[in-house]
């Protein structure tokens, strides 16, 4: 049984997705089950697990999944905004424990999140 998570086999080509950025920090594919017209995942290659296992030198790596964030906005097109999110632990919704960055965009978004 493989112990990559399942968004390190996907930047190893393990397993299919919609890759729309690749760098030497991060990945960013379509999530497979989108709530927004678009809904892409910014992804460290580093396999962090959750926000709470950051360490003080993942620092500028998170950063740069923001700037990545940004110019993915902007070649989707979403001038009018979208929203980014982190969720951590069970009760922050995560499903996939290889920390992420959700860019979601193309409606309004609603607050409170559900
Ligand atoms: P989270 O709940 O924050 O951990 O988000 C995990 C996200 O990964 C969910 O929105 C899923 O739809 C998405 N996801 C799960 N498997 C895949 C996959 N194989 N390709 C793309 N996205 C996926």
């Amino acid at each position: 049984m493989s112990e990559k998570t399942l968004f390190q086999q996907i930047a190893d080509r393990e397993i299919p997705a919609d890759i729309v950025f690749e760098d030497e920090m991060c990945i960013a594919f379509r999530d497979i089950n989108p709530v927004a017209p678009t809904h892409i995942l910014i992804v460290p290659l580093k396999p962090v697990p959750t926000l709470n296992d950051l360490e003080a030198e993942d620092e500028m790596l998170m950063g740069h999944l923001f700037l990545v964030a940004r110019k993915i906005a902007e070649d989707e097109g979403l001038e009018n905004g979208y929203r980014t999110v982190i969720n951590c632990g069970k009760e922050g919704g995560q499903e996939v424990y290889h920390i992420h960055l959700h860019l979601l965009g193309g409606r309004q978004m609603v607050w409170p999140p559900g």
